[in-house]
């Protein structure tokens, strides 16, 4: 059915597109999927293809959300089924068109237009999956294959499914830093406005120290590579004070790579480069000397 009101909040404006199937039963496998709009970079483009292109029969194609800095155009049902990307990723799809291209490099995903951009898709992506039930992360080709629920692109599912030649968003695309972003919106830790999130963690005591193992003598960092896999949610700092932002989260089952490790205020904090540049950190069990007390396995 035509686009009535929005599924999402953040949605500044209806363009609602008569380019799509009816959706008559819950998807099974909901995708959240990326694309560009093969379009520059400007504060009209986003209207102009969500008002002026997929509103009109004769485009046969659409999107049920369009992008651009500052705007959200929602124009196809999000339990209706947009013309976006053949007829798998149709069918599990819910698209999100961004403005930009898919030759943009890594550098040009963070000039000024394209990190507002970013925000807004990132804010969106994560009320969808609450909404949704789709967990915060970036398929593998492999679980789009299998159709599990995740975050994924136009490329993957013309690679998995070979039904089109689209790569968009293109190689460039900063997958870490948008899933950080997802992330952030999904813990309401991300400021919308600032990309920054402002809000502190909580405090977490100090915990007790046994007298037999030994700590690790504070600010000495140790290299050690590894994969490490959570337990229990455990929060990415930008560094090692208990107090600092939380960037992030690991959820229990989920994981990442370190290269290294240093103890710092009672705790023994894993660390490594994010894709995009910044160090983090991420507290993996108080500084006892013990390896049991630790909150996952990978260290
Ligand atoms: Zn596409």
């Amino acid at each position: 059915m035509l686009l009535l009101e929005p599924d999402s909040q953040l949605v500044t404006e209806l363009a609602p597109s008569p380019n799509h199937y009816d959706g008559y039963y819950e998807r099974k496998s909901p995708w959240v999927v990326l694309h560009t709009m093969e379009t520059p970079e400007n504060s009209t483009v986003a209207r102009n293809i969500a008002t002026g292109w997929f509103s009109r029969t004769e485009a046969q194609a659409s999107a049920h959300y369009v992008v651009g800095d500052t705007e959200i155009f929602q124009c196809v049902n999000e339990g209706d089924y947009a013309w976006a990307a053949m007829p798998t990723g149709n069918a599990h799809g819910i698209h999100i068109e961004m403005a930009g291209r898919a030759s943009q490099s890594r550098n040009e995903w963070f000039d000024d237009y394209s990190r507002a951009l970013l925000e807004l898709v990132a804010a969106l992506t994560a009320d969808i999956c609450a909404r949704h039930g789709i967990p915060v992360r970036i398929l593998t080709d492999a679980q789009l294959a299998a159709g599990e629920k995740g975050i994924t692109s136009h490329a993957a599912i013309s690679r998995v499914f070979r039904e089109s030649d689209h790569t968009d968003p293109g190689y460039g695309f900063p997958y870490d830093y948008f899933i950080e972003r997802v992330q952030a919106h999904r813990n309401g830790t991300a400021n919308i406005a600032n990309g920054a999130p402002p809000a502190p963690a909580p405090q977490q005591s100090a915990p007790a120290q046994s007298a037999g193992p030994t700590p690790l003598p504070d600010g000495v960092w140790y290299n050690a590579r590894g994969w490490f896999t959570a337990d229990r949610r455990l929060e990415v700092s930008a560094d090692t004070e208990v107090d600092s932002p939380s960037m992030g989260y690991y959820s229990a089952g989920s994981g990442f790579n370190y290269d290294g490790y240093v103890a710092n205020n009672g705790y023994v904090w894993l660390s490594y480069v994010s894709w995009y540049g910044p160090r983090r950190y991420i507290a993996v069990g108080p500084n006892d000397g013990r390896t049991d007390t630790t909150w996952g396995t990978g260290f």
